[in-house]
């Protein structure tokens, strides 16, 4: 399986042969909309591996998927963070540590952990569907996870959110096991209209 040789024709910007080309489909822009059945998932999915490849095509120096490391992706990672929405107070700001904050301060704008974390985890997957080898997965890379994990811990001292406790409540699906009063399924052929 390996050693197949590429019936590919080469990327188009000059970019070293990679051992797992993607898909034209995936790599080209496509204009019209062939994934209008695609889920939510699989459409934001295949919108960040689109947002790795391009930033792979503009990294200097060039960068192919085959010599992407952890490290490569944690440099994506921050470079995303100046995209991002969530204020981050440094431990200088005084409101450090508040969940809600009553004035603006000049803290940054960061990527919010969660935000994060959905992300690798769609750009590992979509990484071994394009022909990636999971031992090679640069999503997965231990650097990564120390990363994300550091990330957590961070964003929750300084926004005052603890995320391995906010437990969403669910409605109670689940019916309460309550103790059923025997009863009888057939009605008496007793009462009735019938003559
Ligand atoms: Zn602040």
């Amino acid at each position: 399986m390996a050693m197949m040789p590429n019936p590919e024709s080469p990327p188009p910007d000059g970019l070293p042969t990679s051992p797992s080309t993607p898909p034209a489909a995936a790599a080209t822009s496509s204009t019209s909309s062939p994934s209008r059945s695609l889920s939510r998932y699989e459409s934001q999915k295949r919108r960040d591996w689109n947002t790795f490849g391009q930033y792979l095509r503009n990294h200097r120096p060039p960068l192919s998927l085959g010599r992407c490391s952890g490290a490569h992706v944690l440099e994506f990672l921050r470079y995303l963070d100046q995209f991002g929405k969530t204020k981050v107070h440094t431990p200088l700001c005084p409101f450090f540590g508040q969940p809600n904050p009553p004035s603006p301060c000049p803290c940054p704008l960061r990527q919010a952990w969660g935000s994060l974390d959905a992300l690798i985890g769609r750009l590992r997957a979509a990484f071994e569907e394009n022909g990636g080898k999971p031992e090679a997965n640069p999503f997965g890379a231990r650097a990564v996870r120390l990363y994300l994990r550091e990330i957590r811990e961070m964003q929750a001292k300084a926004r005052g959110v603890s995320y391995e406790k906010k437990k969403r409540k669910k409605p109670p699906q689940v019916p309460q096991p309550q103790p059923r009063p025997p009863h009888t399924l057939s009605p008496s052929p007793a009462n009735g209209a019938a003559t």
